[in-house]
């Protein structure tokens, strides 16, 4: 009989049990706790209604799952995307758990997404879309139990209309209930950039140790959404050269450099940054694989395998993107030298200024933008250097070791909470 070939989503999952077993085995953890810490809390899959524009019904399917809530409340983004599967959400959701604890932020881990094209709805087919979803999904949140945020393809607008959502159905404000949100109605300073902010952040440490000078370094970046566009702009202020970005229709190549604003601003006014006037064109595969310092993946899972990892001749490779890497890819990468910054590291600044929103939320207070970053730097800088000190100490990668620290954060809180009843 033919196996059956695995779904992307499964494979993500596949690949998060992976890096979690690893870890549990370096910690040497009681096969019931690895048990408990191995399975989601909650699933909960939704199929639903909406009006569109020609007057259609049409029925969507949506997930929100609830890996791990230990630690504090449940956190994680939201995904709109054709490609949504549970099995991709609950990855997402583990990866969530794994990085507040690398981080060391009180939240477990979560994630949701709608199986959608929002490229071809209209902003009130997705504002339908939103309160719907945000309904069907509502006995999960909370601002003490679980808390969305933006990612692939939703936005500070997605959240606002959670947010007046959830605020009708209580007959009050609850600003706590979503980060990620506009300024004027609770969002904080700086999460916009935090998620590029803290990644470029990690950048400096890593740079700093392998005594590479970032005035001189060359960057691509795969993906120009948030995390990608900002983490161009901030690594090109600190002298970067940008030489090639892409994003779902195709990427730019120029070697003397890509102004990223500008790149942007040609995005926003056709689609995408593939028709860039001041570069060439290149495949998203083959971009990749170009010599640089810095390679930034900034878009979807599983875009490093063990097919391209031997071509990859990045010095560092920091992911902005969840998952970018398949696991038979890393050992290859750690062989080439390759200076990998794990996404549970690497992007974790976004959910670090959404606990700064959160709390923030809960206290009525606003910080100023430098607070919020200067908090950031702190954290980032922190969490990496702890890392290293688990890298050097158990001779294993960056990626081991981000496991090894978050798992034993959420096997020790689990220890001490104990086993209910
Ligand atoms: P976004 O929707 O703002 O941007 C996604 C970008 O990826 C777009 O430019 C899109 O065109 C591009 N893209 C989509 N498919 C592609 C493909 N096949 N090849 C190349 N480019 C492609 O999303 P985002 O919020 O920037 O998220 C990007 C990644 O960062 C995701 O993996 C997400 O989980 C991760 N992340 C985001 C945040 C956050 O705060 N937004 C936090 C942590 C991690």
């Amino acid at each position: 009989m033919e196996l059956l070939a695995k779904t992307k989503g499964e494979e993500f999952q596949d690949a998060a049990l992976r890096l979690f077993n690893i870890a549990a085995e370096h910690l040497n953890l009681d096969s019931g706790i690895r048990e408990k810490l191995k399975w989601p809390k909650r699933e909960l899959t939704v199929h639903f209604p909406v009006k569109m524009d020609d007057g259609s019904i049409h029925v969507f399917v949506g997930y929100r799952v609830q890996h791990n809530v230990t630690r504090g409340p449940a956190k994680g983004g939201i995904r709109y995307h054709p490609d949504v599967t549970l099995e991709e959400v609950r990855a997402l959701a583990a990866l969530m758990t794994w990085k507040c604890a690398v981080v060391n932020v009180p939240f477990g881990g979560a994630k949701g997404g709608v199986r959608c094209d929002p490229k071809k709805m209209s902003l009130r087919e997705l504002e339908g879309l939103t309160r719907r979803y945000t309904t069907e999904i509502s006995v999960f949140l909370g601002p003490e139990s679980d808390i969305p945020a933006p990612d692939v393809y939703t936005n500070a607008q997605t959240m606002a209309w959670i947010m007046d959502t959830y605020s009708m159905h209580k007959g009050y404000s609850v600003p706590g209930v979503v980060t990620g949100k506009p300024i004027a109605i609770g969002g904080s300073l700086g999460r916009k950039e935090a998620t590029a902010r803290g990644c470029v952040f990690t950048i400096q440490e890593a740079a700093r140790e392998l005594g590479l000078d970032l005035s001189r370094a060359t960057a691509v970046i795969q993906g120009y959404g948030n995390a990608g566009s900002i983490a161009a702009m901030l690594l090109h202020e600190l002298g970067v050269r940008i030489i090639a970005v892409s994003d779902s229709r195709g990427g730019a190549f120029n070697p003397k450099g890509i102004d990223p604003a500008r790149a942007l601003e040609h995005k926003g006014k056709t689609g995408t940054v593939a028709t860039f006037p001041e570069a060439d064109r290149i495949g998203n595969q083959e971009l990749l694989e170009l010599p640089c310092d810095l390679l930034v993946p900034a878009a979807l899972e599983g875009v490093i395998t063990k097919e391209n990892a031997p071509r990859i001749k990045a010095r560092i490779l920091a992911e902005a993107a969840n998952g970018p890497t398949t696991p038979e890819a890393d050992p290859i990468l750690f062989a080439n030298n390759v200076y990998v910054i794990p996404d549970i590291l690497a992007n974790a600044g976004g959910v670090t200024v959404s606990y700064f929103e959160w709390v923030q939320n809960l206290e009525m207070l606003h910080w100023s933008e430098d607070d919020v970053n200067r908090r950031l730097r702190d954290i980032m800088t922190r969490s990496f250097q702890e890392v290293r000190e688990i890298a050097a100490k158990e001779r294993v990668d960056m990626r081991t070791a981000a496991y090894i620290l978050a798992v034993g954060r959420v096997a020790e809180a689990t220890l001490l909470r104990g086993v209910y009843p």
